[in-house]
């Protein structure tokens, strides 16, 4: 069995579903279960209404849905016919009628929009995607069952943030899906679940990756496919930079290294389910199917190039701490990223080097309301106004070159060099958040000038419409043996 995971842009929109369901057919052989996150930015839209209605604003509210309920009903007429869609159609007006019930309930009767609301809510999203996607599976001749994911993906109670409760959780998707999916393939929505009470929660924005894996792990699958609108792993971000590579492969660490930097196409969870029974997770582009995309596993393929992928976070303020006595900075670091979470104000990175602890957190958080004082430790400096910027590789360890490099490439720029304390395989710096874009670029010129060719692949289209190149110019083969030289169009995108 594997698992197909098709992120917001896999499923926006009436074309793309039939795109999802072609590609599910060409998988048929290989059992797959389906993880459907909502359809293009649903999620948001619901967070809006959400808000409108804890304001009053009935009307607001309403007009709101009304969006999301036009666009869910004339996707599902797309892709849904006959008893499917009216099927579907029963299930959206029932839907819309409950949320509707929510707006009346929290605008004009004073209801709480408590984080377990919230949660009810933005399940709304991934709940009717995965029915429609499954309505549509059936209409298209492929048999397929829909799994309410909350049956299956039991969480504690964090509402928004929920963590699941992986071995309960297993237990369950081991005992239902073989049976539901005997001959028919499964369709769930990611991001939900609940808890052993039955609550709606959710994991967190961009969960549904997570959900995935977590299926993945429970059935055991031969593979978790992540299906999205980028051709795999990218070298940058190209919401960053364009003209970027494509990794074709990337060992567990490096892909969770990213994910917890900053690369939005996996959650930063999602690797952990899959490592245990080493099942190979592959960024895939739903657009592309034709692309091979980014195949992760256990082992780090050989590649000349140390630095395999550059992530970064924006706007961050970053707080340089020291404690005033002998604790093991190490846990004091931990127990800092723990404190600031309890506060409502999760970390962003935290690491410590050299006794000085790091501590980032989004610009737009009350940084002052942390007792930091009480941990016993003074602030040595505050960086506002901050990016972090981490360079992923296996190649990257204590002996190597990459700090000097960085400083070299970016002798322009103020830049604070950060062990990641993590592991072997990043380095984390700080720039001034309005020079990422710039540093992002002069360190992939440093680190990509030449690349592996069995590491990395031309990247056709990263979701943007490429400006005009300034350079684009390939020359073969060098003294390294066969890997090529090659001058890349790159452009980084504009900040706005
Ligand atoms: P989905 O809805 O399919 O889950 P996401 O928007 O969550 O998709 O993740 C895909 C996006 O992640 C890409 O469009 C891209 O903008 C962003 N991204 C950030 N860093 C990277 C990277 N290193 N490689 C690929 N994509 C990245
Ligand atoms: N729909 C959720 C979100 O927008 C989960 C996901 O897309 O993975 O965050
Ligand atoms: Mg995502």
């Amino acid at each position: 069995m594997i698992v197909m995971k098709f992120g917001g842009s896999s499923v926006e929109s009436g074309d793309a579903i039939l795109r999802l369901a072609g590609t599910v057919k060409s998988h048929l052989a290989r059992q797959p279960v389906v993880v459907v996150s909502a359809m293009g930015k649903t999620t948001n839209k619901l967070l809006e209404f959400a808000e409108h209605a804890r304001r009053g604003d009935r009307y607001l509210g309403s007009r709101c849905l009304d969006e999301v309920q036009d666009h869910h009903f004339e996707v599902a007429g797309q892709v849904a016919n006959g008893d499917a869609l009216q099927r579907i159609e029963t299930l959206l007006q029932r839907s819309f009628r409950d949320l509707r019930v929510i707006l009346f309930e929290v605008a004009d009767e004073g209801r709480e929009v408590t984080p377990a609301l919230l949660d009810t809510i933005a399940s709304f999203g991934e709940q009717m995607s995965s029915e429609i996607v499954a309505a549509a599976l059936e209409s298209a001749g492929i048999p397929s069952v829909h799994l309410d994911a909350r049956q299956v993906i039991l969480t504690d109670n964090r509402h928004t943030e929920a963590k699941p409760l992986y071995w309960e959780s297993y237990a369950r998707l081991r005992r239902v899906i073989p049976y539901l999916g005997d001959g028919r393939v499964v369709v769930m929505g990611g991001f939900i679940g609940a808890t052993e009470d039955g609550v709606t929660t959710t994991l967190g924005r961009g969960g549904s990756d997570l959900t995935a894996s977590i299926v993945g792990a429970g059935i055991s699958a031969d593979e978790i496919q992540i299906w999205t609108d980028v051709d795999g792993m990218l070298t940058s971000d190209p919401r960053v930079l364009q003209g970027v590579y494509c990794l074709r492969s990337l060992s567990y660490g490096e892909a969770a290294a990213l994910a917890v930097s900053g690369a939005k196409v996996l959650h930063p969870d999602t690797v952990t389910p899959a490592v245990r029974q080493r099942i190979p997770l592959l960024i895939r582009n739903s657009r592309r199917p034709e692309v091979e995309g980014t195949r992760i596993t256990q082992a780090a393929p050989r590649c000349f190039n140390p630095v395999k992928a550059i992530a970064c976070k924006p706007d961050l303020t970053v707080l340089e701490i020291r404690p005033q006595d002998e604790r093991d900075p190490e846990v004091l670091a931990a127990a800092l990223a723990e404190m600031s979470a309890r506060y409502g104000m999760p970390a962003e990175f935290v690491c410590q080097n050299n006794g000085t602890i790091f501590l980032a957190l989004k610009s737009a958080m009350r940084y002052q309301n942390l007792p930091i004082e009480l941990g016993g430790c003074v602030e040595v400096r505050l960086h506002p106004r901050s990016a972090i910027i981490t360079l992923v590789g296996e190649g990257i360890d204590g002996t190597s070159d990459i700090a000097t490099r960085t400083l070299a490439a970016l002798r322009q720029i103020p830049v604070t060099i950060l062990s990641s304390g993590r592991s072997k395989l990043a380095m984390s710096l700080i720039v001034p958040s309005s020079e990422m874009h710039r540093s992002v670029e002069m360190l992939h010129r440093e680190f990509f000038q030449q690349i592996d060719p069995a590491v990395f692949a031309e990247c056709q289209e990263s979701g943007f419409q490429s400006p005009q190149p300034f350079a684009n110019l390939t020359e073969s083969g060098d003294s390294t043996g066969g890997a090529r030289r090659r001058f890349r169009p790159l452009t980084p995108v504009s900040q706005n």
